[in-house]
């Protein structure tokens, strides 16, 4: 009795408190956001495009936010741009990355257009390889064998 009063004194999270971290957060694909997602499981990286002013627009919405237009298409990208930040992510926000800490995450300049960013997780790559500006490119990686999901590696490597 004395050690359950304690446990709730002092809550321990562990990887085997949850059964749930043997699962990633899964994306919702919506209706706007399908092509997306559906891109990534052929290994293709697509964005949304407007067709009024040319914008590139991400993440997926339904109206661009620059001119209003609500003509917006997917449009394949390079998969190539730089690294505007970055960060080494020590505490897990979720149970399924308690055993992938630490790990990389960051926000890549798209090449098309520089100042339209995406966040992502970077791979192939230590803390120390990392520098913003840095040229780097897509990488696709099965998380399950339902779940593809876009990377980014410095660019240039070979997986
Ligand atoms: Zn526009």
């Amino acid at each position: 009795m004395t050690d359950l009063g304690k446990s709730r004194e002092h809550p321990t999270v562990t990887p085997s408190t949850f059964e749930v971290g043997a699962s990633p957060p899964v994306p919702e694909r919506t209706e706007v956001n399908a092509f997306y997602w559906d891109a990534v499981d052929r290994h293709r990286l697509e964005l949304l495009r407007c067709r009024g002013c040319g914008h590139f627009v991400h993440y997926p919405r339904p109206i661009c936010p620059r001119c209003l237009d609500t003509d917006l298409a997917p449009e394949p990208v390079s998969g190539r741009g730089s690294l505007y930040s970055y960060c080494e992510i020590l505490q897990a926000s979720h149970p399924y990355f308690f055993d992938k800490l630490p790990y990389l995450i960051g926000v890549i300049d798209l090449e098309e257009e520089p100042g339209v960013r995406l966040p992502t997780g970077l791979v192939e790559c230590t803390r120390d390889d990392l520098r913003c500006g840095l040229a780097m490119e897509v990488v696709f990686r099965s998380v399950t064998p339902s779940l593809t999901l876009p990377y980014f590696r410095p660019a240039g490597r070979r997986s």
